[in-house]
C-alpha cells in the first residue's frame, strides 16, 4: 500500500506501510511497541551487539559472557526428563567441552550433530551438571570441505518485538535507514552545540550504532560508550530531560491557594514530645515558602529511614487546614497507610481534628460515611492507599497532596491525586493542589536531577538524636544455630526481633503472584521450624497473602510486644515503626538489592537500645553480593548506599524502573552515561529559553509516543 507522503511532511513521519514487506498486519504488530512512523524505527536501537568476528577458545569461556566457539561434537544425548532434551558435548583445541542443550527440536536437527561434525555457535554459558552449557545457541553445522570465514563486523541485537522474527525486523529496519535524509532535515540540535561536544552528527551516529562498520572501536560499542552510542543517549537524555521541564512548566502554569496560616502548625510543633530536628526545620521552610505562592508546589523531600518525614507533613498539612482546607496523605501500602493514620490520629485529635480513613478495605456503610466526611470537608486531613484515588471519592477542598514513598508510585499516581483537588480533568487555568512527594530512597543527586527534573528536591538528611547505629554483620548459612540462640537470650532480655524471609528461587510461573506465593510459603515454614525450636519465645507471622485483617492484628501485637519475634516477608520492608525491635535478621540476603537491605535494616535501630542485624547469606556468594554486603557493613548513610547502588546496579532497579519515566530509555544508563548528566541540564535549559520549538520537536522525536505528560 504505497501511501505518498506530501511533498512537505519531514520523511521520517512517513508510515512504516511505505516499506516493502510491511503490510498492514506487520505495521499492527509495530505499533503495538509505539513504532509507526519511519523514524521510530530509526531509533529503535540495538541493545547489544553479538561479536561473531572472531572465535572464543572452549576453555576461555565465562559463565554470563555471550561469545562465538567453534568445535566437534563429541557426543549426543537425546531424552526426556518432564520434557524433550537434547544435548550436544561439543571440544575444540583447547581440549575442553561445552554442552549445548535443546529444549525443543525436530528430528532433522538431531541428524544434523553426528559425531565429528563441526559446529560454530554463539550464545551466552551458563554453569550446568558437566561444566558450562549454552541452552538454545543460535548454531550452524559447517561444511568440512568449505572455508567459513568469520564475520567483520559486530551484528545488531534488536529488542524483541512479539510476532516479527528478528530477520525480518532486521530487515525493515535496514529499509527504514535506507531512506535516513541527509544532515539538514535530521538534525536538530544546532551545528555549534555539536562542534563543542566532539560527537558525530546524527545521521552518522545512527548508521553507525545499526550497521557498525569493520573498522569501527568493537570494545567501545560492547560498552555502550562509541562516540556514535553518546551522541544518541544524550539526545535521548536530553528529550527525557526536555519532557519533564515542560510537565514541570505546565503543572506551574495552574494556579494553587496560597497557604500562609502558620498557627496550627505552631500549636502542633508545641504539642510534640521532642524538638523537630535542624533538618527538619529546614525542609519545613523551604515547603513554607513554597505553600506561600500562588502556584503548585512541586516538592520531593528525601529522608532516610527513620529521619522523621511524618512529622513534617502533619506539619505541612496544618497549613492547608488552618485556611479552611483539606489535605490528603496517601502511602503505597495498607501496613504504611494504617500507621501514618495511627500517627496523625495521635498528633491531630487533640487539637480537634478529623482525620478520615480510606482504604480498599474500607466498604458499605463505612465507606458511604467517610466518602460523604471527605465531600463535606468535615474531615480535614484524609488518609489512605491508591483507594483515595477511585472514582466516587471527591474532597470538598484539597489544598495539598502528599505521597509518601514516591518510588512505588508513578508519575500517573500522583497527578491522578492532584487531579482530585482540581475536581476532575484539568484545565489549563485550574486551581490545583500542592503536590508533596516524601521518598525513604535517597538517589544520588545525578539521578534526581534526571529523574525528578519536574521537581524540587529537598532532604531531611540528619536523624533524630539518640540512635545508636544498627551493627551489620553478614553470616554464612551454616551459623544458622548460633542465631536461634542469639534470638533466644535478646528475647529473654524483652527485645523484639524481626525474622525476614526472601525468595530463595525464582518460581517458574511468573507474575509477582506467584512470587508472592513461594514468598508466603517459605516464611510459614520458617515460622513453625522457629517456633519448635524457640518454645520459650512468641512467635509471629506476617506475609502479603494473609488476610490484610490478621496481617493487622499480628502487627498490632508486636507493635504491643506481645509477640517478641516477628517472621515476615518483605511486606514489612516500607517504614513500619516499632522502636523496642533491636535485632534484624534477613535471609538470603545476597539476594536482595542495596535499597531493600538498607529499608528492611531501617526497621531497627528506631528506639534508644543498641540494635543489629544479621544479613544471613548462602555461599557461593557472587562478587556483586560480595559487595553489596561489604558496602551494608561500612555504612548505614542512605545517599552513601544509593551512590553504591547505582554503581553497582545501575539506576532501574533503584528507581523501581517501572514506575519511572525512566523505564523506556532506548539507549541511555544512567549508571554509565550519568557524566552527560550536567550537559544535558544546561542544553535543556539553553533549548527552552531560546528554541522552544527545537525542543519541542526533540521531545517528540524520541517521547512522542508518551503523551502521558501531555497537558499535565
Ligand atoms: P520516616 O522518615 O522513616 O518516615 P518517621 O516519620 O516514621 O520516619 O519517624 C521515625 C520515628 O522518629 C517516629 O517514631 C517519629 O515519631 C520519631 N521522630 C520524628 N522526628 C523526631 C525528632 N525530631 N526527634 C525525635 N523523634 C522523632
Ligand atoms: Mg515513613
Amino acid at each position: 500500500m504505497p501511501a505518498p507522503a506530501p511533498a512537505l511532511a519531514a520523511a521520517g513521519d512517513a508510515a512504516l506501510t511505505t516499506l516493502a514487506g510491511c503490510g498492514p498486519k506487520v505495521a499492527e504488530k509495530l505499533a503495538a511497541r509505539g513504532l509507526v512512523r519511519l523514524q521510530d524505527l530509526w531509533l529503535q536501537l540495538p541493545r547489544q551487539y553479538e561479536d561473531r568476528t572472531r572465535l572464543t577458545p572452549i576453555r576461555a569461556l565465562q559463565p554470563g559472557v555471550a561469545a562465538q566457539v567453534e568445535g566437534r561434537v563429541e557426543a549426543v544425548e537425546r531424552g526426556f526428563r518432564y520434557r524433550p532434551l537434547l544435548r550436544v558435548a561439543i571440544g575444540d583445541d583447547s581440549r575442553a567441552t561445552l554442552v549445548l542443550r535443546f529444549f525443543h527440536f525436530r528430528s532433522a536437527q538431531v541428524n544434523q550433530f553426528r559425531v565429528g561434525a563441526r559446529v560454530r555457535c554463539y550464545g551466552t554459558p551458563r554453569p550446568g551438571q558437566n561444566g558450562l552449557e549454552i541452552v538454545h545457541p543460535s548454531y550452524r553445522v559447517l561444511d568440512d570441505a568449505v572455508d567459513d570465514g568469520l564475520g567483520d563486523r559486530l551484528d545488531p541485537v534488536y529488542p524483541v518485538i512479539e510476532g516479527i522474527g528478528p530477520a525480518s525486523l532486521r530487515r525493515l529496519i535496514g529499509l527504514a535507514l535506507d531512506r535516513l535524509p541527509d544532515d539538514g532535515t535530521l538534525e536538530l540540535l544546532p551545528p555549534s552545540l555539536l562542534a563543542s561536544l566532539h560527537l558525530p552528527p546524527l545521521r552518522e551516529a545512527l548508521l553507525t550504532v545499526h550497521r557498525p562498520p569493520g573498522d569501527a572501536d568493537v570494545a567501545l560499542l560492547l560498552e555502550g560508550r562509541h562516540p556514535a552510542q553518546r551522541r544518541l543517549v544524550l539526545e535521548e537524555l536530553l528529550a527525557h530531560h526536555l519532557s519533564l521541564r515542560r510537565q514541570r512548566i505546565a503543572q506551574q502554569a495552574h494556579a494553587a491557594p496560597a497557604l500562609r496560616d502558620t498557627t496550627l502548625a505552631a500549636r502542633l510543633r508545641d504539642a510534640l514530645p521532642f524538638e523537630l530536628t535542624g533538618a527538619q526545620q529546614r525542609v519545613f521552610d523551604e515547603i513554607l515558602a513554597d505553600l506561600a505562592r500562588p502556584s503548585p508546589m512541586l516538592r520531593l523531600v528525601q529522608g532516610d529511614v527513620g529521619s522523621g518525614k511524618t512529622v513534617v507533613a502533619a506539619l505541612v498539612a496544618m497549613l492547608a487546614v488552618a485556611d479552611g482546607r483539606q489535605a490528603a496523605l496517601m502511602a503505597p501500602t495498607e501496613l504504611l497507610a494504617e500507621q501514618h493514620l495511627a500517627n496523625l490520629r495521635g498528633w491531630l485529635e487533640p487539637l480537634g481534628l478529623q482525620v478520615a480513613w480510606l482504604a480498599g478495605k474500607v466498604t458499605g456503610r463505612a465507606r458511604a460515611k467517610v466518602l460523604q466526611a471527605v465531600a463535606s470537608g468535615e474531615a480535614q486531613v484524609v488518609v489512605g492507599t491508591h483507594a483515595l484515588m477511585q472514582d466516587g471519592v471527591a474532597f470538598h477542598d484539597l489544598a495539598l497532596a502528599i505521597v509518601d514513598e514516591q518510588h512505588r508510585f508513578g508519575v500517573h499516581q500522583r497527578l491522578a491525586l492532584r487531579d482530585k483537588g482540581a475536581g476532575g480533568e484539568v484545565g489549563a487555568s485550574a486551581v490545583v493542589p500542592h503536590q508533596l512527594v516524601m521518598t525513604a530512597t535517597p538517589i544520588p543527586r545525578t539521578l534526581a536531577m534526571s529523574a525528578y527534573a519536574d521537581l524540587d528536591v529537598s532532604a531531611i538528611d540528619e536523624l533524630p538524636p539518640g540512635r545508636t547505629p544498627v551493627q551489620t554483620v553478614a553470616l554464612g548459612d551454616g551459623r544458622r544455630p548460633e542465631l536461634v540462640e542469639r534470638i533466644r537470650s535478646a528475647c529473654a532480655e524483652g527485645r523484639q526481633a524481626y525474622w525476614v524471609c526472601t525468595l530463595i528461587d525464582e518460581p517458574d510461573d511468573d507474575g509477582p503472584g506467584a512470587a508472592m506465593k513461594v514468598e508466603a510459603q517459605a516464611a510459614q515454614s520458617t515460622y513453625e521450624a522457629l517456633s519448635t525450636q524457640l518454645p520459650e519465645v512468641r512467635v509471629g507471622l506476617v506475609h502479603g497473602r494473609m488476610k490484610p485483617a490478621d496481617k493487622q492484628a499480628t502487627m498490632a501485637a508486636f507493635k504491643a510486644g506481645d509477640i517478641d519475634l516477628l517472621v515476615a516477608t518483605t511486606v514489612i520492608e516500607v517504614g513500619v515503626d516499632v522502636p523496642n525491635a533491636s535485632l534484624m535478621i534477613i535471609e538470603n540476603a545476597e539476594r536482595l538489592g542495596l535499597a531493600q537491605l538498607h529499608q528492611l535494616r531501617g526497621r531497627v535501630g528506631r528506639g534508644s537500645a543498641a540494635s543489629s542485624c544479621v544479613l544471613l547469606y548462602r555461599s557461593p556468594l557472587s562478587q556483586l553480593a560480595r559487595q553489596r554486603l561489604e558496602t551494608m557493613r561500612e555504612t548505614s548513610d542512605g545517599f552513601v548506599i544509593a551512590e553504591k547502588d547505582l554503581e553497582l546496579r545501575g539506576p532501574g532497579e533503584l528507581l523501581g524502573t517501572r514506575q519511572t519515566g525512566l523505564a523506556g530509555f532506548r539507549l541511555a544508563d544512567l549508571a554509565r552515561d550519568a557524566d552527560l548528566l550536567p550537559q544535558v541540564h544546561d542544553i535543556a535549559g539553553q533549548l527552552l529559553d531560546g528554541s522552544p520549538g527545537i525542543a519541542d520537536a526533540i521531545v517528540a522525536r524520541w517521547v512522542g509516543g508518551a503523551v502521558r505528560y501531555a497537558g499535565a
